[in-house]
Parts: structure tokens; C-alpha cells; sequence
């Protein structure tokens, strides 16, 4: 199922795979002038295509390799025939994505695997025909996440950086550290409109991002912290994302189960 928004020049498309009629675990996709800003995951694939048939594609971006931000990649760049541009870091796993990414269990049924495609290297900037993005290297939630800032509307597009709400869980391959530097970055940009990859758009942000870096930090620090692990060893180390860093918690006695964060 997809949803269609629209605020002033940017299109969001919020996408889920749908069960009698109910969508779980949406994801979001962004169109702004001829620039996808992630595709969904595989089983919205073409809900995303029909979405996008009376627009003009000309490049896509993924904000980071997981699953459900990267599932349209593959069709898109077949029909369109354009560039899909990733950090770097992130590109040996994309042509074969199911060898060099294996997917825990909930993983696989909500969103699939994403068919291969050919990734192109993130610059440091990216300009479309009326706009220019900064690409902001922001690691934490993987290590290959970027975000895209556009300074003049003050536009950011945060895939998964910013995630809304207070998180029950953290997934294993999180760097808790870095999601906390990367907020700062974000921060620190001031925007004034925030386009999360799930979630709703935050105008004005920078109080939430600052209560949300405050929170996370309480949370690393107190001693009754419970992060909820939800992968096995054996997916967490056979997953091309995944960072040593929570490796570091287990030293704090934390205890780690489950999965998802609140949005
Ligand atoms: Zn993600």
C-alpha cells in the first residue's frame, strides 16, 4: 500500500507491505525535483513505480543499505535507466545482496530482499536542476547512512538517523555512539524541515533532535538500561551492516533482546 503526500516541491510516497488492509512497518521514499530519496523496500516496488509514472526520474539516492529504503533500486534504475548513488562503503554488498546480507527472519517477510542494481558512489554533493544537497556522512544506524541537506530551503532528508519516539530496542548492529554524534550533525544544521524515513515530517526540528540526542545519552548512561537484541549471533555476524559497537555494551551489563524502535 502507498500513501502520497506533498509539501511544497517534495513528494513523500509512505509505503508498506499491507495484511488485511493494514500496513506495518511503512517506509518512506522522497521525490524532489527528478532525486528519489530512497525506494521502499520489495514488496512496494510497484506501488512506488505507479506513483512515480507522471514524474520525471533522473537520479536516485538511498540514505543507507537497508532493506526497506533500497527494494525499488533495481526496478527503478531499469525503467529510468539513472544512476542509484550510495555511500561507498555500501557497494560491494549491492550486486548480490542476498549472499553479502542475510536477513533475520521478520526481515525477510516484511520487506524481502532487494534485487541487485548498480550503485554509483556518493560525492560530497549532489545538485538537480533546481537544488543542491550536501551529503552529510552520518554512521550509527549503519555504517553507510547518509543524510541529504539542502541549504537554501533548509530541507533534510534523514532516513534513518533520526528516528521519532523513545526507542524500546536497539538492533545489534547499532552504534549507539555515533547515532548520537550523528544527531549532533543534524542538528547543528539547524533545518527547518526534517523528512525522516518513516514517520511523520518535522518542521522545525532542532528542539526534538536536541530532547532525542539528551534521551539517547540518559539511556547509554544510566544504569538500568535494557537494549533488546534482535538477532541471533549468526545473522548479526553474517550481516554486512553490522557494527562492533554494541559489542562495547555487553561490557556495561546491559542486557540486549528484540528489535524494533518506536517512530
Ligand atoms: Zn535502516
Amino acid at each position: 500500500m502507498i500513501e502520497i503526500d506533498q509539501l511544497n516541491g517534495v513528494k513523500k510516497f509512505r509505503m508498506a507491505r499491507s495484511f488485511w488492509g493494514r500496513g506495518v512497518y511503512f517506509t518512506t521514499s522522497y521525490w524532489i525535483d527528478g532525486l528519489v530519496v530512497d525506494t521502499g523496500c520489495a514488496y512496494t516496488v510497484n506501488d512506488l513505480l505507479s506513483a512515480l509514472d507522471n514524474l520525471p526520474v533522473r537520479l536516485v539516492i538511498n540514505t543507507h543499505c537497508h532493506e526497506d529504503h533500497m527494494g525499488g533500486n533495481a526496478a527503478i534504475q531499469s525503467k529510468y535507466r539513472v544512476k542509484v548513488m550510495v555511500h561507498s562503503p555500501a557497494i560491494p554488498m549491492l550486486t548480490t545482496p542476498r549472499k553479502r546480507h542475510r536477513l533475520h527472519l521478520y526481515r525477510k517477510f516484511m520487506w524481502g530482499y532487494p534485487a541487485p542494481f548498480q550503485a554509483s558512489r556518493l560525492g560530497d554533493r549532489v545538485e538537480t536542476e533546481n537544488h543542491r544537497f550536501e551529503v552529510i556522512h552520518t554512521p550509527g544506524h549503519s555504517a553507510d547512512h547518509i543524510c541529504l541537506y539542502e541549504a537554501t530551503k533548509g530541507w533534510i532528508f534523514t532516513g534513518d538517523a533520526y528516528i521519532g519516539g523513545r526507542d524500546r530496542a536497539l538492533r545489534r548492529d547499532y552504534d549507539i555512539w555515533q547515532i548520537i554524534a550523528s544527531l549532533k550533525e543534524i542538528a547543528g544544521r539547524d533545518p527547518n524541515v526534517l523528512f525522516p524515513g518513516s514517520g511523520h515530517v518535522r518542521m522545525r526540528p532542532k528542539k526534538e533532535i536536541l530532547q532525542k540526542i539528551e534521551y539517547t545519552g540518559y539511556r547509554v548512561d544510566s544504569s538500568d538500561l535494557h537494549i533488546l537484541w534482535c538477532h541471533n549471533s549468526r545473522s548479526s555476524k553474517s550481516s554486512s551492516d553490522g557494527i562492533s559497537a554494541l559489542s562495547s555494551f555487553s561490557g556495561t551489563g546491559s542486557t540486549i533482546s528484540a528489535c524494533c524502535t518506536s517512530r
